[in-house]
Order: C-alpha cells, then structure tokens, then sequence
C-alpha cells in the first residue's frame, strides 16, 4: 500500500463522470448530457524542441479532466469548476459571441476559447453549453491541465452541437483549435505538444510527434509490463520566472533559425554557425563572448535533443530500458547546463532520483518548477519517492508530490 501523503489521486472514469455529473447537477439544476474527459500528459524527453521543429515523446496520463455538458437554448457558455484540492466552486459565463482574442484572458478561456475555435474552424454549428468541470490533474505542475481543459470541452461541444461522434479527422481539427484557445484567447505561449497528446493519446503508447511536417506515430511503452513505472516528482516549486525565460529561450533560437535559413536539425554544425551570426549581432550592453558562448549552447541543447529523442524512441521500441534511461539523463544535463531552463527543485528530485536507483531521471515540461520524471524499478517506487521528499526538505525546499504515471487514453466521452 502506497503512502497517500505522498501520492496525488486520481479517479477512474466512472468516478470522474460521477464527480464531474454531480457537480453539475448541483449547480444547473439538472441532469448533464453527457460527460467527457481528457488527460494530462508528461513528456519523456525532447523538451524544449517543439517550437524548433524537432520531436518529442510524451504520453496521456491517467489523471484527467472531466467535463459534464449540455446544451442550451441560447448563446451562452456558461461555466463552473471545482479545481483538484479547491474547496468552492469558480464560476464563470460569457456569450459565445463575446469570445475571441484576449477574451476571457482568465480560466475560463481555455475551455471558452476551444469552444469559438471550433465553430470558427467549422466544426460545430455555435450553441450555448452548460459545462461543469471536476479535475485530477494538478494546475500549473507542468502535466497540462491547461490542455486536459480545452480538450476535454472541445469533445463534448464538438459531439453534442453535432449529435455525433468525432472520427478520426474531426479530433486532429480540434488540435489547433485547443492550440488557439491557449494562444490567443488566454493569451499563453504554447507550442501544441499538450493539445496533440492529450486528444491522439492512446493505452500503452506514447506518442512520438516529428514538428519538421507534424507526423505522430504511436510508439508501444509498456513499462510495467517490464517492472519499471514512471515516477512524476511534483516539485511544488514557484515557477513566476517560466513565462519569460520561455520567451528568451525560443527568442534566441527563432532568431538563429531565421538567420540561418533552415530548422536547426538541417543544418551540418549548427552550434559553430549559430555562433557566427552571434558574433555579428550582440545586442548593446552585452559582453561579446559571453553572449556567443550562450547562443552556442541554446543551439547546442536543441540539436542534440532532437538527436537523443530520435535515439530514445528506438531505444523505447527495442525495450531497451538501461539505454532510454541514459538518454532521459543526457536530456537533463543538456536543460540544466546548455538551456539553462532547470532550477535548485528540479535538479534536487533529480539528483536523489538517480541516488536511489533510477535508471534515468529528468525535468520534464518548460521548467523552472514544475515537474521531474524518474523511471525506475517497481519496487523502489515508494523509497525512491521518500528519497527525493527528504532531499527537498533537507534543502528547505517545497514539499514535493509524486504520482505514477502510466500510459493512458486521449480525450474520450465517459458517461
Ligand atoms: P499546466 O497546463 O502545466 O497545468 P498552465 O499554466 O498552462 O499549467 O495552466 C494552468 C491554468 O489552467 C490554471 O491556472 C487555470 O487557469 C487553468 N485551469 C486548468 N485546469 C483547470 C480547471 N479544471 N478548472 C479551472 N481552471 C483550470
Ligand atoms: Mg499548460
């Protein structure tokens, strides 16, 4: 039996559809139509790649989000959610027509701003809906609520405005509308790994996504089939700085990108040129070497990420879990020292991950905070959790949570 102060829970479909229904029941009155549920996701490495055409490899956690819904019979969205460990209810309610950029910048307008993106794509004629929300994704850990909200809802509304199921087709449609929910209503930077894994992710696979031409292949990652779990290390940390340090990072390797011509992953020794067109466009004020010498190692975390995530997803395929840990370990070590995007919380889990017996361990996700990832033997689980948490307090940092995750369904209805 597992400690439960350290295990974040999480329900199964049944108990989610119930939650999310009987919130819903209490707050309109009624019965919902129906409910929806979309996961969480953890990446298991290529981070910090997707906006520089590169690849990853993340997979859909059990941890979802349900959204009970119906319809209405006007023009309203009209919202409420109780937030994993909130005590009260958020409520929120804006006319379809009043969504669009910037509007609702709050909670809201992730779940709003899915809505108008599929009618604005053509996907759904505009209704009104009623949507009550329950959540075990944790909010800000870096494992996607944000995405597990907009996918969840785009679902519902696509299929009741409809009256019919999504194919194929219609659920990679709704990628880029959950993506425009992000960036332009709420207005948050987002590269579309989350909205893809959390509507494409299946049972038992993670998902290795190519953005050089957006292909996706499920790649089999039966973990405990081999006596390993992936351990997610909540590191609890404060993350005000992610937003922009992103901002910096993909900067610079949009300029570089620009100034050379071609995605980063073409071009032959793409550090040495990066850093001759650094050379020549040092901004003022800044030292000369010091600022070549940064551009070279952002460039050089990208290219060998996008190369060790290619390694890894072959390693995964051949089950060879000793390499794919090494791979997720040489991940970390390029994020912390050549990206420079790790911090005291994610180096300390990762660090006492590895002490106790990780085959690898990583930050997972932007950084600065949120989450690290260690694979690990089933039955160290619960000393390798202990190990970590003692570390954290040792250092006076937060107190961190963990959950094992395990590859699970993409966005799906539940009742
Ligand atoms: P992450 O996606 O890693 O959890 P983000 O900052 O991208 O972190 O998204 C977190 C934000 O998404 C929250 O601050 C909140 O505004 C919103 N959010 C996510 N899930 C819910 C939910 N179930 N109910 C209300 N708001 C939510
Ligand atoms: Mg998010």
């Amino acid at each position: 039996m597992m400690d439960s102060q350290l295990f974040v829970s999480s329900r199964d479909d049944t108990a989610g559809a119930a939650a999310a229904a009987a919130l819903y029941q209490q707050h309109f009155g009624a019965s919902p139509r129906g409910v929806w549920a979309a996961p969480g996701r953890v990446n298991l490495i290529g981070e910090h790649v997707d906006y520089a055409a590169g690849v990853c490899l993340p997979f859909a956690l059990t941890q979802s989000t349900f959204a009970a819904m119906d319809l209405r019979d006007d023009n309203r969205i009209s919202l409420v959610s109780l937030v994993p460990g909130g005590s009260e209810p958020v409520e929120y309610s804006i006319d379809l027509s009043q969504i669009g950029p910037g509007e609702p910048a709050n909670w809201a307008g992730y779940a709003a701003g899915a809505i108008w993106a599929a009618v604005e794509a053509g996907l759904m004629p505009a209704r009104g809906l009623n949507i009550a929300l329950v959540s075990d994704v944790p909010l800000g850990a870096g494992l996607s609520s944000s995405a597990a909200l907009e996918c969840s809802v785009a679902v519902g509304a696509v299929e009741l405005a409809t009256g019919k199921t999504v194919d194929p087709a219609t659920r990679r449609a709704l990628i880029p509308c959950c993506i425009r929910a992000e960036n332009e209503v709420v207005g948050a930077s987002t590269g579309g790994l989350d909205q893809t894994i959390s509507l494409l992710g299946q049972p038992g696979a993670a998902l290795a996504i190519d953005y050089a031409d957006n292909s996706t292949v499920q790649v089999p990652a039966d973990f405990a089939g081999h006596g390993l779990a992936i351990v997610v290390m909540n590191t609890n940390a404060p993350h005000s700085l992610a937003d922009g340090q992103y901002a910096s990072r993909r900067g610079v390797i949009d300029a570089v990108t620009e100034a050379l011509g071609a995605p980063l992953r073409k071009i032959a020794d793409a550090p040495e040129q990066a850093a001759a067109w650094a050379a020549e466009h040092v901004p003022a004020a800044t030292d000369r070497d010091d600022y070549v010498a940064m551009v070279r190692r952002r460039v050089t975390h990208v290219v060998s990420e996008i190369d060790r995530t290619k390694r890894a997803i072959a390693q995964l395929r051949a089950q060879d879990f000793a390499a794919f840990g090494q791979s997720m370990q040489a991940s970390h070590v390029s994020l912390r020292d050549d990206y420079e995007v790790s911090c005291a919380e994610l180096d300390s889990a990762q660090e006492a991950a590895m002490a106790a017996g990780a085959l690898g361990a990583r930050m997972t996700g932007g950084g600065f905070g949120g989450s690290a990832i260690a694979l690990v033997a089933v039955d160290k689980v619960e000393s390798l959790c202990r190990a970590v948490a003692d570390a954290a307090a040792q250092a006076g940092l937060a107190t961190p949570e963990f959950l094992v995750a395990v590859p699970s369904a993409g966005a799906r209805r539940v009742k």
